[in-house]
C-alpha cells in the first residue's frame, strides 16, 4: 500500500493500530459470529462496548461523576441548536465569535434567545483570539459560549474566560483529547468525533448534571433534549453503534499511549517542528498570532495563490494528502491530530524545504 500522510481537518487520520484491530474484528467480534455493525444495540455484547467506551473516556479526560457523557448524532453542528434550546433560562447568552463555527453557533442561538457577541476577532480575519480578561459578560447570561480551537484558522484560546458562576460552553471539536483538560471549568463541552475521537457520526457531549433540565425551550423535540439522552444512557433510539465502537477503540489507544499528558507532549513537539520550519522559511508564513497558535491545525501560505496551488499539487504527488486550506481562507493547512505520526511532520517539513529550494527562495 502506498505510504501517505493525511493532513485532513476531519474526518481525519485514525491510529493505524485501531484500524487494524477493527479490520481483524470486522466479521466476528469477540467470537459473537457477528460484526459490531450487525448487532442489536440492546445486546449484552454491545452494552459492554458502550459502557467501556464511556468509562475509558471518563478515565482519560478525568471527567468527574457530576458530569454526564452523552453520545448524540447530528454532528457538532446540531449542538449549535441544542445548547440554546436546553440551557435557556433568562433568555440571554454571550458569544465569543472567533471564526466560522462560532459565528454559526451564534446565528443559530439567535433563533431561540437573545444572543450577544461580547468579543470577536473578525476585524483581524480571525487570526487571533480576543483578550479574555477585557470582555464584559452579562451577569444574567444563561451561558457563555466559545469555540476553543478554531479548526479553519488555526487559533486556540490559551486561557478560558472567567465566567464566574455562569456556565461556560465550549465547542472543543478540534482540540479535545489533544492535551489534559480541566472539565470542572466548563458547564458543557462538546466535540464532533471525526478529529481526535473516531469516525464521523457522533458528537460527544459532556454536561454538568445540574444543567440537564426538564424545562427547556418551548417546544423542544424529545430527540433534542439532553435529558432524553441522559435518562436513556444515549440509547433512547438506536445510537450510531459502529462509530461508538470505533471511538471506544481510540480511547483505549489513548490509554496505551500514556494518556493525555503523553499526547500533549507529543503534539507540542510535532507542532513546534512545523511552526519552527515555517518561521525559518523565506517562502512560507503562518498568518496566526503567535500567542494563540493551535497545536492541532497549522495554516500557512506563500502569499502567492498560484504558488500555493503548485505546492498543494506537488505535495499530493509526494503523498502529503489534504494539505489545502479551508475554501474560505485559501493557502495550506496541516491538521496534525493525535494520530498523525512524527514522521508525517518530518516528511512535510522536508518537502517544504525541498519545494522552497526548487523555487529559488
Ligand atoms: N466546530 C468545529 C470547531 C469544527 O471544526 C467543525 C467541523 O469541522 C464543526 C464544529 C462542525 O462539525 P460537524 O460537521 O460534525 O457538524
Amino acid at each position: 500500500m502506498k505510504q501517505i500522510y493525511n493532513f485532513s481537518a476531519g474526518p481525519a487520520v485514525l491510529p493505524k493500530e485501531v484500524l487494524i484491530q477493527a479490520k481483524d474484528e470486522l466479521l466476528n467480534y469477540a467470537n459473537s459470529g457477528m460484526s459490531v455493525m450487525e448487532m442489536s444495540h440492546r445486546s449484552k455484547v454491545y452494552e459492554t462496548i458502550l459502557q467501556e467506551a464511556k468509562q475509558d473516556l471518563r478515565d482519560i479526560a478525568n471527567i468527574p461523576d457530576n458530569y454526564e457523557i452523552l453520545f448524540i448524532q447530528g454532528g457538532a453542528s446540531l449542538q449549535f441548536s441544542m445548547v440554546p434550546m436546553n440551557l435557556i433560562k433568562n433568555g440571554k447568552a454571550d458569544y465569543f465569535v472567533t471564526g466560522q463555527f462560532a459565528k454559526k453557533a451564534y446565528e443559530e442561538a439567535k433563533l431561540f434567545l437573545d444572543a450577544k457577541v461580547v468579543a470577536s476577532s473578525k476585524e483581524q480575519n480571525f487570526t487571533t483570539i480576543p483578550d479574555v480578561a477585557n470582555v464584559e459578560i452579562r451577569e444574567d447570561a444563561d451561558y457563555v459560549y466559545i469555540c476553543e480551537n478554531n479548526t479553519i484558522y488555526g487559533t486556540k484560546f490559551k486561557e478560558l474566560p472567567n465566567t464566574k458562576d455562569i456556565p461556560l460552553v465550549a465547542d472543543v471539536s478540534s482540540c479535545f483529547l489533544s492535551e489534559p483538560i480541566d472539565i470542572t471549568k466548563y458547564g458543557l463541552l462538546f466535540a464532533g468525533a471525526q478529529k481526535n475521537i473516531g469516525p464521523s457520526g457522533v458528537c460527544v457531549v459532556i454536561i454538568r448534571k445540574d444543567l440537564i433540565r426538564e424545562e427547556t425551550f418551548n417546544p423542544t423535540p424529545t430527540m433534542l433534549k439532553y435529558k432524553t439522552y441522559a435518562d436513556h444512557d444515549s440509547m433512547y433510539n438506536t445510537p450510531p453503534t459502529y462509530t461508538i465502537y470505533m471511538c471506544g477503540k481510540v480511547f483505549k489507544w489513548i490509554k496505551e499511549q500514556g494518556g493525555l499528558v503523553a499526547l500533549q507532549k507529543r503534539n507540542s513537539d510535532k507542532a513546534k517542528l512545523l511552526y519552527d520550519a515555517i518561521e525559518q522559511s523565506n517562502l512560507f508564513k503562518c498568518p496566526v498570532d503567535p500567542n494563540y497558535r493551535s497545536i492541532m491545525n497549522v495554516p500557512f501560505v506563500t502569499g502567492n495563490e498560484e504558488l500555493d496551488a503548485k505546492f498543494i499539487k506537488e505535495a499530493k504527488e509526494a503523498g502529503l494528502e489534504n494539505i489545502k486550506g479551508h475554501r474560505s481562507v485559501g493557502g495550506m493547512r496541516a491538521s496534525i491530530y493525535n494520530a498523525m505520526p512524527l514522521d508525517g511532520i518530518q516528511t512535510l517539513v522536508a518537502f517544504m524545504h525541498d519545494f522552497e529550494e526548487r523555487e529559488g527562495k
